[in-house]
C-alpha cells in the first residue's frame, strides 16, 4: 500500500482532528450561535446544553464529576490557573513541589513564583524519565519551615513519554493534606488517568492533544468543602463558577467534549495497537543500526511515544535529511529556546547526545505501512550520515 507523505509523527505537538470531531465542530458552529449565560431565550439554552453535554463527557474521561469541570482554553491556562490562582489565595509565599519534567506552562509560572519569594522545589527525575515517590516524601517531611500549597507533577512527559507515579504520589499527598495536580495534557484519553483512584485533586486537560480543535482545554477542580483554594486569573464575568469568566468557546468545548467521548471509547484498543506500532518500529532501528538508543524507561511509557537517540548524528542534522517525516527534536513549544532539553539533560545525558535525540509521536491515524516507511527513511538517513 503506497504511504502517504509526509508522514506525521509528531502526535506530542499536536494532533489531527478526529473528523467526527470536526463534523461536531462546523455543526455547531453553524446551528448554534447562542451564548450559554443567555438564559431567557432557546438560543442560550441550546449552547448551554451543548457545553453541559461536553462537561459530562470531559468528566468521564477523568473520573470527575461534570460540576468539576472547569473550561480553558488549553492547558496552559489551565497550569497558570493552577499555579498561580492557587498562589495568590495564599497571604505570604510559601512551598511549591514539583518536578523536573515539567512543560514550560507549569515550569516558567514556577519560575515567577520563585521570583516572587515561593520555596519552588523541583524533585529531580531518575535516569529512567521517572520521578521516586519516596523523593516526594522526602521533600513533603523535609523542612516545616515553609508549608506546602501543592504538589504539581506532569502525568505522561511530553519529550520521553515517561509516566510518572501519580497514584502512589497521591497517596502521599493525601495522608499528609496537601493538594495534588497534575498536567495530564498527554495523558488523559492516552492512558488511564483516574482523578479519584488517584487522589488528585486538579488536573489540567488539552483538547488539540486528542484529536480535538485548538484553543479549548479543561481544567479539574474537585469539589470540597470548603472549596480548594483558587482564585480566578481574569474578572468581569460569573462563568465557570467565577474562576473563568468570559463568554464560553461553544463550538469548540463541543468538539473537545466528542473528542474525549472518542478518546475514552477507543482508549483501550488504541493502547495496544499503538504500543504494538511502537515496538515493531523501534526493534527496526535497533536490528539494523549500531549505536541506538531510548531516552527514557521502556515501561510504564506512553504507547505511541519514541525518544531515540542515534551515536554520532546531530539531529538538528538528520532532520532535514528526512523531511519526508514530520518528526521533532523535542518540545515544540520550546523550540524557540537554545540549547539542549532540560528534560534530556535530567536523564544524565550530556549536550552532545540530548542534540542527537529524535522525538517520535505515533497517532490514531498511524499505520504500519507508515511505520516501516518512517523507519526505512530513518535508517538510512542516519546511515548516510555516518559515512560523511
Ligand atoms: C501541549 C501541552 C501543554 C499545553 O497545552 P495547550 O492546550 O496547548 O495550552 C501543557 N502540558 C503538556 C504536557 C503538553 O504536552
Amino acid at each position: 500500500m503506497a504511504v502517504r507523505t509526509p508522514v506525521y509523527l509528531d502526535h506530542h505537538a499536536t494532533t489531527p482532528m478526529d473528523p467526527a470531531v470536526l463534523e461536531v465542530l462546523q455543526r455547531v458552529q453553524k446551528d448554534h450561535f447562542g451564548n450559554p449565560a443567555s438564559q431567557g431565550h432557546s438560543f442560550g439554552w441550546a449552547a448551554q446544553t451543548l457545553v453541559e453535554n461536553a462537561r459530562h463527557q470531559v468528566a468521564q474521561l477523568v473520573g470527575a464529576e461534570d460540576r468539576e469541570i472547569i473550561f480553558t482554553s488549553g492547558a496552559t491556562e489551565a497550569n497558570n490557573l493552577v499555579l498561580l490562582g492557587g498562589a495568590a489565595t495564599s497571604g505570604k509565599p510559601c512551598k511549591i513541589i514539583s518536578t523536573t519534567l515539567e512543560h514550560s506552562s507549569i515550569a516558567e509560572p514556577l519560575t515567577r513564583l520563585q521570583e516572587q519569594g515561593w520555596d519552588v522545589v523541583r524533585i529531580q527525575s531518575d535516569l529512567d524519565g521517572l520521578i521516586q515517590p519516596e523523593d516526594i516524601e522526602a521533600c513533603l517531611n523535609d523542612d516545616q519551615d515553609h508549608e506546602v500549597l501543592m504538589v504539581s507533577v506532569i502525568a505522561a512527559q511530553n519529550e520521553i513519554g515517561t509516566l510518572q507515579p501519580l497514584e502512589q504520589i497521591g497517596k502521599l499527598c493525601r495522608r499528609r493534606g496537601v493538594l495534588f495536580h497534575s498536567d495530564a495534557a498527554q495523558a488523559c484519553g492516552h492512558v488511564p488517568i483516574d482523578a479519584q483512584a488517584m487522589n488528585l485533586d486538579l488536573v489540567s486537560i488539552s483538547s488539540h492533544k486528542i484529536y480535538g480543535p485548538k484553543g479549548v482545554g479543561a481544567l479539574m477542580v474537585k469539589r470540597t468543602h470548603p472549596p480548594l483554594p483558587l482564585a480566578p486569573l481574569f474578572f468581569g464575568g460569573g462563568q465557570e463558577n467565577g474562576l473563568r469568566p468570559g463568554t464560553l468557546n461553544v463550538p469548540g468545548i463541543s468538539a473537545f467534549g466528542e473528542a474525549c467521548r472518542l478518546a475514552l471509547k477507543n482508549r483501550d484498543e488504541e493502547v495496544l495497537r499503538l504500543r504494538q506500532l511502537k515496538d515493531r518500529f523501534w526493534h527496526r532501528l535497533q536490528e539494523q543500526l549500531p549505536g541506538v538508543y531510548l531516552n527514557g524507561a521502556a515501561e510504564p511509557r506512553l504507547p505511541g511515544n519514541l525518544n531515540i537517540r542515534f551515536d554520532g548524528i546531530r539531529s538538528a542534522q538528520l532532520l532535514p535529511r528526512v523531511s519526508v517525516l514530520a518528526l521533532s527534536t523535542g518540545a515544540a513549544c520550546r523550540s524557540d529556546e537554545p540549547g539542549p532539553s532540560p528534560v534530556l539533560m535530567s536523564l544524565g545525558l550530556d549536550s552532545n547526545q540530548a542534540d542527537s535525540s529524535v522525538r517520535i509521536g505515533l497517532g490514531r491515524f498511524t499505520s504500519q505501512e507508515d511505520v516501516d516507511f518512517a523507519a526505512e527513511r530513518l535508517i538510512g538517513a542516519v546511515e548516510k550520515l555516518r559515512q560523511e
